[in-house]
């Protein structure tokens, strides 16, 4: 076994080596075209980008600082004083970074508290279920719910079954497409079943099957409809309470939860620049959400994003690569359960929003970057395929049709500001999504080097480039 230093050193000396060889690749087949530099607008920036490259993968920095934040203040649901103590630390860490104008816009946040909660199975047989109460759900009393559990596969067996659902407790076990389709049990699930009649609603988890694990997320009750208790249990005790009731055995649960509201917490976004050298009020933003679940550490969602993007900028720093314009990284609050930090950015630069020339949101987990999601129009379409074109030696040159990012999408569609989104291997982050093992070592130090090396060079070009994204190109 390797010690973790000697991997990330064995890592890095590898990779080092396979950058060497391309770059002299490249160069050679430059050469060998008779290409003078300055031929296209894009030459100037081959070498700072890889000079961003080099200074990128030199360091485990992000994945370190990672572990730092997720080891010392944990998950960071907003309203803890956690997740205070980790802006705290996020600011005196910029301020130490050496970056500029670093500060914190004050947001009020949701302050939801999950309390002491369970859920057991009565009948066929006395076992606990692995539970975790939903996101902005009520609590029960303290005896909590016992009933008949009712087992539907989708809303039109719930509808089917009418009148069988009053009182029960409504189990969603529906298979797990994709997050987009699937989450709307998630979202909806509770108050179609309190329509019903419907005593509580146990959801089989919206991610991958993982190794008996709750998932936890938001639900939004509709004003019309009672509200309900609502948590996420595993999928292989969903399967069971199903076969239960496809055998025709009455299943009884209870469940208790002490989920509660408190009033409203005041948080804040963090905001670190490099300020522009030619149009310091041009901005260029990078960002992830410092907020997570009450469980795990937030390290996947979306700790490691916010380090990626702030490393990006560091390493910008470090290299006394000062763009024309500024970029900004945000590290907003209140993603999870409220969305208020974005909409609190919007509000307080909306006289600014005009000068945004891109923003850019990493919030798909840090893994192995492979491009960008953009939504843009077609010039700059066009200019981020060719800047993409630099990070081909690293992998991560892909373009996607759509870009964007749950914290930056008011103020993308109130200044209609061209908006990208990191790209990565996202194979596995739907099985650690919103659970108790969301954990740092579910990321790789070098994955997310690569990351700010991609995320680096992305936004330098944009910064600096002549031309603003996606204007009249008489570059
Ligand atoms: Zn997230």
């Amino acid at each position: 076994m390797l010690s973790k230093s000697c991997r990330h050193a064995y890592w890095l000396t590898a990779f080092g080596r396979i950058l060497a060889i391309t770059a002299v690749a490249l160069t050679t087949s430059w050469a060998a075209a008779g290409a003078p530099a300055g031929e296209t607008w894009l030459d100037p920036y081959r070498e700072p980008a890889s000079r961003i490259i080099g200074g990128a993968l030199a360091s485990t920095l992000a994945w370190d600082r990672l572990a730092e934040l997720t080891d010392s203040f944990g998950p960071r649901l907003s309203g803890s004083p956690q997740l205070e103590n980790a802006i705290l630390w996020a600011l005196d860490s910029m301020k130490k970074d050496g970056l500029e104008n670093v500060h914190a816009e004050k947001v009020m946040v949701p302050h939801w508290v999950r309390g002491a909660e369970s859920a057991e199975v009565i009948r066929p047989v006395s076992r606990p279920l692995v539970m975790l109460g939903l996101g902005g759900s009520i609590g029960t009393d303290e005896e909590g719910i016992e009933a008949e559990t009712l087992v539907v596969r989708n809303f039109d067996e719930l509808e089917a079954a009418g009148e069988r659902v009053r009182g029960r407790i409504v189990v969603y076990n529906v298979p797990y497409v994709s997050y987009g389709r699937t989450v709307e049990y998630r979202a909806s699930g509770a108050s179609r079943a309190a329509r019903l009649g419907a005593s509580a609603v146990l959801l089989r988890s919206v991610g991958l099957a993982g190794l008996r694990t709750p998932h936890t997320g938001a639900l939004s009750y509709a004003e019309r409809d009672p509200k309900i208790p609502a948590a996420a249990i595993s999928l292989e005790d969903a399967e069971m309470l199903q076969r239960c009731q496809d055998r025709g055995q009455v299943a009884v649960v209870r469940l208790r939860m002490g989920a509660h509201f408190l009033e409203d917490a005041e948080s804040a976004n963090v905001v670190g620049e490099l300020r522009g050298r030619e149009k310091p009020d041009e901005v260029v933003v990078l960002s992830g959400h410092l907020d997570s679940w009450d469980v795990g550490a937030g390290a996947v969602d979306d700790g490691g994003g916010c380090l990626v993007t702030w490393t990006a900028l560091k390493v910008l720093k470090d290299l006394s690569l000062r763009p024309r314009r500024t970029i900004r990284v945000v590290l907003f609050t209140n993603e999870e359960n409220g969305l208020r930090g974005g909409l609190a950015y919007r509000d307080a630069h909306k006289n600014e929003l005009a000068n945004h020339v891109m923003m850019l949101e990493s919030d798909s987990g840090a893994f192995r970057p492979l491009g960008f999601g953009l939504s843009a129009n077609d010039r700059a379409r066009t200019t981020v395929r060719e800047i993409a074109g630099l990070l081909d030696a690293i992998g991560a040159s892909k373009i996607e049709p759509d870009g964007g990012g749950a914290d930056i999408s008011p103020s993308v569609r109130a200044g209609r500001i061209p908006s990208l989104s990191l790209e990565v291997d996202g194979s596995r982050y739907f099985l650690y999504h919103h659970t108790p093992a969301d954990t740092v070592d579910k990321l790789n130090p070098m994955d997310m080097a690569l990351g700010v090396a991609a995320v680096g060079v992305m936004s330098y070009v944009i910064a600096d480039m002549p031309v603003r994204l996606g204007h009249d190109a008489g570059r």
